[in-house]
């Protein structure tokens, strides 16, 4: 590694990326892997069969580029969110890192600034650095919690040309008030700031109803992002997308590569969304297991923090990186967020929630 560094550092590398590191949430191989929000739960039968299906199709016309404007793929993605949006308003890329990357190249880049509430997604200032665009950490109260004054008092300070509002937010997994979009919003109006709210986890959220989706009526400034990584178990065939006023899309039309989604992507999320019953059927479930979660590690003593999404945020160790390895030689791998005594676990199936509780509690009882 140490010889590769060397290199690297003797290549003509920019300036400003040189001792970066790159997002690297470990991929360990254990029995229990807990640590990237993912959707453990394996595809269903008949999705997969679907997907196989229209697969096969696209497979016969890969002698040509795809759909570059993906539009079945837009109309059935509309569909899916209703609140009267059209295939017009929806714009999809690869994962939504990829929507927040093509956002930052269309309204951050060099001399403007990316403002976000830390603690948040890590993948933020990665995306800012690479866009050239200036990276403001706001802050959030001593529990993690933002309200609408403090987010608009500091969008009034900073004057960022974007903001970032995650919600529910990585990782916390707590969803913002409705009043806190609307106030950002607001505080952005003089410079017209664009606010984007990441809704990566929008379907995990307590009744479903957690979505700023109601508020882009008017707003042309606003952008909700969303991912069919996490409740519609996809994250290998990286599909992320937004909503938002048609002229958005076309402002990233001016960013993005050509043919940027392949014929593969576009056939297996078009028929995971024709399928979306059966692979929402799951969310449920890890919502059960989710506050199974948050109900037993509170028995356990430990501290967790309410969640809208798939993962619970946990503190009351007196040590969290002593309690990540412990999980790990038990075969769970959850993850270190960096946050001094806190730690994050993914809700996984029925029994995979059991090889964590019981873990925790066996570590917890030896002291
Ligand atoms: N936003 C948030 C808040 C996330 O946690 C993640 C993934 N961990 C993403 C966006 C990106 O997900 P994807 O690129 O798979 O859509």
């Amino acid at each position: 590694m140490t010889q590769n560094l060397d290199r690297l550092n003797a290549l003509p590398l920019r300036d400003d990326l040189r001792g970066k590191a790159p997002y690297g949430a470990p991929q360990l191989d254990v029995a229990v892997a807990l640590n990237t929000n993912e959707n453990t739960h394996p595809v269903p039968a008949d999705v997969h069969t679907a997907i196989v299906e229209e697969v096969t199709a696209a497979a016969w016309t890969l002698n040509r580029y795809p759909d570059r404007e993906f539009t079945a793929l837009r109309e059935e993605l509309a569909a899916y969110l209703g609140h009267g949006l059209g295939a017009e308003n929806l714009w999809a890329a690869n994962g939504s890192n990829e929507i927040l990357q093509q956002i930052l190249q269309a309204f951050g880049g060099p001399g403007r600034s990316l403002l976000t509430f830390v603690p948040t997604y890590s993948m933020y200032p990665l995306l800012a650095a690479g866009t050239h665009t200036g990276f403001v950490a706001g802050e959030r109260s001593a529990d993690f919690g933002l309200t609408a004054e403090s987010a608009a008092e500091q969008v009034r300070r900073h004057r960022p040309d974007v903001v970032f509002l995650c919600s529910p937010n990585n990782p916390t997994g707590t969803a913002l008030d409705e009043d806190v979009v609307t106030a950002v919003y607001e505080a952005g109006e003089p410079h017209r700031a664009v606010v984007v709210v990441d809704e990566a986890y929008a379907e995990f959220s307590h009744g479903g109803t957690g979505t700023a989706l109601s508020l882009l009526a008017g707003r042309p400034r606003l952008i909700v992002s969303r991912t069919m990584s996490k409740a519609f178990a996809l994250a290998g065939a990286r599909l992320g997308y937004f909503a938002a006023a048609p002229e958005v899309a076309d402002a990233i039309r001016l960013v993005r590569l050509p043919y940027h989604l392949s014929a593969v992507t576009q056939a297996t999320a078009l028929a995971a969304l024709r399928h979306s019953e059966a692979l929402l059927a799951n969310v449920e479930d890890i919502k059960r297991q989710r506050d199974r979660i948050v109900e037993e590690l509170r028995r356990l003593g430990l501290a967790p923090a309410a969640s809208d999404s798939n993962f619970v945020f946990f503190g009351g160790m007196p040590d969290s990186r002593a309690m990540w390895q412990a999980l790990l030689e038990d075969g769970v791998l959850v993850r270190d967020v960096g946050i001094p005594g806190h730690l994050r676990v993914t809700a996984g199936t029925e029994e995979e929630t059991t090889a964590f509780l019981t873990s925790m509690e066996r570590i917890v009882s030896a002291g």
